[in-house]
């Protein structure tokens, strides 16, 4: 046993993840939680449950100091800290050494050279990995981003050096707009970061997001587990991911190429662990560093579907001082996966936030199906935290089938008494381009836009609507060809998980 007895410094469904590793590697897990989650489900399913402190996150799961307590308190050797939250807090990863507590994750020197989007930047001109076109540190005052945005050349993408989550970014077509965009991304990076410094690089039309998932053990071994495409996103954050990426399934040499890069990121940052690295692809299929996360990623349920790969459990494993139990030939990719992440949010209301006691709560499972969930019937989706309440991953031989197989899944899924994103993914799927496979960054944008101009009623857009919602209700019909029956209380209670 690596460890006698984890704490999982995080909530929700990736608190649950971490435990159910926990529990099949037969390691006790701690979970703690703020007052708003004592019913929470990653508490029900620890061994123990620590209180840290009231719902707001930085007096309770961003409190250093109370998560340390919590695992001297319980017993624990280890900490995970999930994603979000202090995952990328090297303050965290250093109070940790110092309680001689293992941090289930890289060194803290790693996640400061990764924190800094121009710090990390540098360290990979460096190595010679290839990065956006950009300015080589922050941009000192609105003069010399003039000269900066001018010399990259229009449209620029100014960006918060300490960023994450979109925050603190903002695209530029022309030089007028340049002042008022620099103001307000600073504002939003003090705001967000406590850093307001900014930089700037070339904003790259409708490129791919495509990332390498890496593992590194302490004894300088780093491997790549392939690719997820990410390039489904709403605001600068991803909604569903694939893996393969269609475009490296259509010119596979990418995996190669790119996983090799990863791996030299991964080295030129001492990195170990689980670690994700971003790249950009633009239309000429060349592709460009963006960021590396120090963490494991929300999305990494495909990969693990695609490989077989237990990346919880390596995690646990490297940071009990184990070798990596794989090489890199024996990494294999088997099929396709798709997850998409299930918020708690009115999609007819502009993504509202939609916190609230969950009613009923009828899940798909069946062959393939995987459910990542913090969810329950009766649990109350506290507002005062991310909305993220599942993510529903499927696996099956072939794209095309892993697309039906999503369609059949998000079929059995009904959740009441919250709203749900779970219509919005059904009519995505349907859409020609995503079946085709041709992702970019800018897809839900245009999608919805033309979602909005079909609710106009632009002749055109409105023809392509209807197209789509044809197509979506037959393929929701039974395969014998019948209709589905019309709504009735058989139908939406005796039939709950069907065809709803
Ligand atoms: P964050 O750290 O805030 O998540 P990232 O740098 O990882 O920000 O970028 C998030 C997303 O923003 C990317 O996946 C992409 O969609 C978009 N993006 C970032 N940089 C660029 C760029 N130079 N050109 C075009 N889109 C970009």
């Amino acid at each position: 046993m690596p460890f006698r007895k984890i704490l999982i410094a995080n909530r929700g469904e990736i608190a649950v993840r971490v435990i159910r590793a926990c529990r099949e590697m037969d390691i006790p897990s701690v979970a703690v939680y703020s007052e708003v989650d004592r019913t929470a489900l990653h508490v029900r399913m620890a061994d123990e449950a620590v209180a840290i402190g009231p719902a707001p996150a930085f007096q309770s799961y961003l409190s250093i100091e109370r998560i340390l307590d919590a695992a001297r308190t319980s017993g624990a050797e280890a900490i995970h800290p999930g994603y979000g939250f202090l995952s990328e807090n090297a303050e965290l990863a250093r109070a940790c050494e110092e309680a001689r507590l293992a941090f289930i994750g890289p060194s803290a020197a790693s996640m400061v050279l990764m924190g800094s989007k121009t710090a990390a930047r540098r360290a990979m001109i460096a190595a010679g990995v290839p990065v956006v076109p950009g300015a080589d540190g922050a941009v000192a005052g609105a003069d010399e981003a003039r000269g900066e945005a001018g010399r990259i050349g229009y449209p620029v993408l100014v960006k918060a050096a300490a960023g994450g989550g979109g925050k603190g970014m903002r695209v530029v077509e022309r030089e007028a707009d340049l002042l008022a965009a620099l103001r307000e991304a600073a504002s939003e990076a003090e705001r967000a970061f406590g850093d307001p410094s900014l930089y700037i690089e070339k904003y790259l039309v409708t490129p791919r997001h495509v990332e390498i998932q890496v593992l590194g053990d302490r004894h300088g071994r780093v491997i790549h587990l392939g690719e997820r495409e990410c390039s489904l996103q709403r605001r600068h954050q991803k909604v569903v991911e694939e893996c393969p990426s269609p475009l490296v399934a259509a010119h596979p040499e990418m995996r190669r190429e790119m996983g090799e890069t990863a791996v030299r990121v991964a080295r030129a940052a001492g990195y170990y662990n689980a670690g994700t690295v971003e790249f950009l692809v633009d239309r000429d299929r060349r592709f460009y560093f963006l960021e590396m996360n120090t963490r494991l990623q929300v999305e990494h349920p495909v990969t693990e579907l695609v490989t077989g790969v237990d990346l919880v459990k390596e995690q646990i494993r490297i940071a009990a001082g184990e070798p990596l139990s794989l090489t890199q030939d024996q990494i294999d990719w088997r099929g396709a996966a798709i997850e998409c992440r299930v918020y708690a949010e009115d999609p007819d209301n502009n993504f509202f936030p939609s916190p609230g006691k969950i009613l009923t709560l009828d899940r798909p499972a069946g062959p393939g199906v995987r459910v990542d969930s913090g969810a329950y019937p009766g649990w109350t989706v506290p507002l005062e935290y991310d909305p993220l309440i599942a993510k529903l991953a499927v696996w099956a031989p072939t794209r095309p089938e892993a697309i039906a197989r999503l369609e059949r899944a998000l079929g059995e899924y009904h959740i009441t008494g919250i709203k749900t994103n779970l219509s919005f993914f059904r009519s995505i799927l349907v859409s020609a381009e995503f079946r085709e496979g041709r992702l970019d960054t800018g897809f839900i944008d245009r999608w919805m836009s033309r979602q909005a101009a079909a609710a106009d009623g632009d002749p055109e857009q409105e023809h392509a609507a209807a197209l789509a919602a044809a197509l979506y209700a037959l393929r929701s019909r039974p395969a014998n060809g019948a209709a589905p029956p019309a709504r009735s209380r058989w139908r939406s209670e005796g039939r709950s998980s069907l065809l709803r």
